[in-house]
């Protein structure tokens, strides 16, 4: 499977972002934006989710009205990148709600969903991320610690 690739400074600028966002009270999310190579998806920015829908934070599980996802979607041509993955914070830890199961942001195969613990409180690192891989009818893999620190790269 091909790993997630970040520049050091976004892997904490989007952490930072996330954490900010939420205020250390509540979840936030974003869309990862960048290019897949034939080794990696390499990402350069990202979308949060308040910025694609303003009332996206105001529910108690993250929701997108579909409004958001034109906004995604002229925001990925606008800088010539794709959705390579999302990421959502939980006040706890990363494993994934049902809901989060149920309902995938992107449902594709192979799609991948981030999940970071603690609202994003700094420093967060991969192992402390859940990576999981929408296997399309509701079913993920799940990957943890050092498995889930060995799919993502931060150079
Ligand atoms: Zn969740």
């Amino acid at each position: 499977m091909k790993s997630l690739e970040f520049g050091v400074g976004l892997w904490s600028a989007l952490m930072g972002d996330l954490h900010h966002r939420g205020q250390g009270r509540r979840e936030s999310g974003a869309f990862l934006l960048g290019r897949v190579t034939d080794t990696a998806k390499v990402v350069y920015d990202w979308l949060t989710y308040d910025e694609l829908d303003p009332q996206s934070l105001k529910y108690p599980i993250v929701r997108l009205d579909s409004s958001a996802f034109a906004h995604l979607w002229e925001g990925c041509a606008t800088r010539q990148l794709e959705v390579v993955a999302d990421i959502h914070t939980h006040p706890h830890g990363p494993a994934q709600s049902r809901s989060d199961r149920a309902y995938p942001m992107i449902a594709l195969t192979g799609h991948i969903a981030l999940i970071a613990p603690n609202f994003a409180r700094g420093p967060v690192m991969p192992k402390d991320i859940s990576f999981n891989v929408y296997q399309g009818e509701g079913r993920w893999h799940s990957y943890y610690r050092s498995d889930a620190a060995a799919l993502i790269k931060i150079l």
